[in-house]
């Protein structure tokens, strides 16, 4: 046998053993009926059921998986089988990290990984995976011999946005490396334990059911989603045991190519096992051998300028200066202007810079653009990224919009030398580049004098604001004569194409409908189509023939009646990174609107993620919806079935988050006054008896509708 082979099945083998003694152990000590589950998830033990459709709910369950992972091992001197045998390894680990799960709790609390990844976690990815935000997905294990390398390795992923998951000793090499880890920044430790890979992988078996509609035992159907769609990669520093091998093997037979650190001569497999011995080869093979393609940016300043920085917080002990609203009048503001009043590249700062010594700062940014194919609807687009730029800074934290904004700088950014006309070389470079389709020329103003930014605020950008919101208010599906698709999602959600409306926001709550007309103009070949409004053949339920013809096409046949205003007639599909999901409520009659963050029970009887697992991957499923958090006080919301007025519940901080809007729209709509407060939470109830009761006392009006169905 060769060496390779050999290794992997005496891994797989040493795994195998491991895991049916564990189980039988668990059984003996908790009984075979005691439940078991991965947290916030529904999708039981992710590995086993993808490959198999056995749903894991107690320990009971467990021993049928243990003989599937043992027929899986052939001890064949056969590639192929070898790879299976990995597969096997990756059952084993799935089961091993369960069982730490078992007493319930949070087994990771005291580690330095965070172990298993929620589903809302990998909803949230969605979105900056098929935008290649994230350009890909790296998993590290190990420990380097020289822990200045991993760092480094580490963070050249981070700067280039790859999402990157920690195993090992490494996770203490990057830390002490001055690493900064989480979720937001990218960086993801998940456990000391070999098995603890498991975590990651399951993320990608997840996306395949989660967006890919991949039916659970389905295996060929699945490793061909994770071979194609998901782009990640392993690299391992150190030795490797046999466990580590047989893991590996796991991770190729998912399709995710293994670069290790160590010479393994003859026993490389082109493509799939490599060995990269300088560390500063890494990641360039790594990247190339996913076809990685990172798109840089070259800025003049003098902090990193990566999306990786995005979630980064600023605390007040490592804050140098700040702006901020609260203190300081602030604006943000693009304006179209003629070509002959822009001069291209200009930056004009007005008041003192942040190394005069003081703290507190105004902050009015001023971006006059100029292009033969700008419009000013667009300028709110370009000004909505202002925010994503200045958080891309190393050491900036942005949040807020227009009027209402903060920014902090950081004590190292600032002895880095960064200084505001850093800020506007940002938005310059920034702008020319990705709006270049419409701006063929651009100046920025930054005004940090108090007096001249609160002038700038009143004068120039509250009426603009104030006209631009005007717009937004009388644009309505009605006042416009066409729609767009935007596909975006299909490099995960093959089948699914959302349709954008001025009053329907597609479902990830991130394209709006002139975001999808911008994407259009910048892109005409682009994922965002536009749809004419012809042929309307049901005004009630929002269904067109052109809407049908555009998402069937788009969609490749697999959709091909679609209505923009029903969720139980031909609701419109979901990918998975839906920001809240409707579901029907039928002991009330009406509907439950749940969003990602939420993590406690509804009165469905389901959580958000066993909500969200109803539907996706294309599929419609009509009585479930997912959509977007502004979508709630449209007037369209589900205006097939009587609109708004089925809504009689809703997690409170969601409820507290869209209320100002849907009060307002329930008042348009029908004259009622303060409608939120009939819409019970979490606090009232997740009972849906109590729910009636409760509904009955405030006399929502959902009882007064035709029944649903
Ligand atoms: Fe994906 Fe729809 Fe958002 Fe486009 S609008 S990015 S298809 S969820
Ligand atoms: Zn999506």
């Amino acid at each position: 046998m060769s060496v390779l082979t050999d290794l992997i099945y005496g891994g797989s083998n040493a795994v195998a053993g491991l895991t049916e003694g564990a189980v039988n152990d668990a059984i003996a000590k908790y009984g075979a009926d005691k439940e078991i589950a991965f947290p916030d998830t529904a999708y039981f033990f992710p590995t086993i059921y993808a490959a198999t459709g056995v749903k894991v709910k107690t320990l009971g369950d467990l021993p049928a998986c243990v003989g599937v992972l043992k027929s899986l091992i052939t001890n064949q001197e056969d590639l192929g089988q070898a790879l299976n045998a990995g597969l096997a390894t990756a059952v084993g680990a799935e089961i091993l990290e369960g069982l730490k799960y078992v007493e319930g709790g949070d087994p990771y609390a005291n580690e330095s990984g965070i172990g298993f990844v929620p589903d809302p976690i990998i909803r949230s990815l969605g979105v900056p995976l098929v935008t290649g935000d994230i350009p890909g997905v790296a998993v590290v294990l190990g420990k380097a011999e020289n822990a200045a390398d991993v760092v480094k390795v580490v963070k050249d992923y981070q700067s280039k946005g790859i999402m990157t998951f920690l195993v090992g000793d490494c996770i203490e090499q990057c830390a002490e490396g001055g690493v900064k880890m989480g979720l937001e920044l990218r960086v993801i430790p998940l456990g000391h334990d070999v098995t603890s890979v498991i975590h990651v992988v399951t993320v990608a078996i997840r996306a395949a059911l989660i967006f890919g509609n991949v039916q659970p035992g389905n295996l060929a159907g699945l490793l061909d989603y994770t071979k194609n769609r998901v782009p990640a990669f392993v690299n391992t520093f150190g030795a490797i045991d046999a466990v580590v091998v047989s893991a590996g093997a796991g991770a190729i037979a998912l399709g995710f190519p293994v670069v290790v650190d160590i010479d393994l001569g003859e026993n490389q497999v082109p493509g799939a096992l490599e060995s990269v011995c300088d560390h500063s080869e890494t990641v360039k093979k790594s990247l190339e051998l996913r076809n990685i393609k990172i798109k840089t940016t070259e800025l003049p300043i003098p902090v990193a300028f990566a999306a990786a920085f995005e979630g980064e917080i600023i605390r007040k002990a490592d804050m140098k200066v700040e702006f901020f609203s609260g203190k300081n009048p602030t604006a943000e503001l693009v304006l179209m202007k003629d070509m002959s009043e822009v001069e291209d590249h200009k930056i004009t700062i007005i008041g003192k810079d942040i190394d005069c010594g003081e703290k507190d700062f105004a902050l009015a940014t001023y971006v006059e653009v100029a292009g033969k194919k700008m419009q000013p609807d667009f300028e709110s687009v370009i000004e909505r990224k202002f925010h994503a730029w200045f958080n891309y800074m190393e050491g900036v934290m942005h949040t807020g919009q227009r009027n209402q904004v903060r920014i902090r700088v950081s004590n190292a950014a600032y002895d880095a030398g960064l200084r505001i006309r850093d800020f506007a070389e940002v938005l310059y470079v920034m702008i020319m580049n990705e709006f270049d389709a419409v701006v063929d020329k651009c100046q920025v103003t930054l005004i940090t004098d108090a007096a001249e930014a609160a002038k700038f605020r009143d004068e120039v950008a509250m009426p603009r604001y104030n006209a631009r919101d005007d717009r937004l208010a009388s644009m309505t599906d009605e006042s416009v004569d066409r729609f767009y698709t935007c596909i975006l999602c299909q490099s995960f959600a093959p089948a699914h194409c959302c349709v954008v409306t001025p009053e329907r926001l597609g479902l990830c709550g991130a394209v709006s409908w002139l975001d999808a007309k911008a994407t259009n103009e910048l892109n005409p070949n682009g994922p965002c189509q536009p749809i004419f409004k012809e042929g309307l053949l049901d005004e009630r339920t929002g269904r067109y023939e052109s809407v049908n013809k555009m998402v069937a096409e788009a969609t490749h046949g697999a959709v091909e009646n679609v209505t923009l205003y029903s969720i139980l007639e031909d609701p419109m599909t979901s990918c998975g990174c839906f920001e809240c999901i409707c579901g029907i409520e039928p002991v009330s009659n009406g509907v439950i609107v749940v969003n990602r963050e939420y993590k406690g029970m509804t009165p469905a009887g389901m959580t958000f993620g066993e909500l969200a697992s109803c539907t996706g991957g294309g599929v419609q499923t009509p009585g479930y919806m997912g959509h977007g958090r502004h979508f709630i006080a449209s007037k369209k919301f589900a205006s097939a079935e009587g609109g708004i007025q089925r809504i009689v519940w809703m997690p409170k901080e969601l409820k507290d988050d869209v209320a100002e809007r849907l009060n307002k729209t329930a008042q348009e709509l029908y004259g009622i006054e303060n409608f939120t407060d009939m819409v019970a939470d979490e606090t009232v109830t997740t009972d849906c008896e109590e729910l009636l009761n409760w509904l009955t006392e405030k006399g929502h009006p959902v009882l007064g509708l035709e029944p649903l169905m």
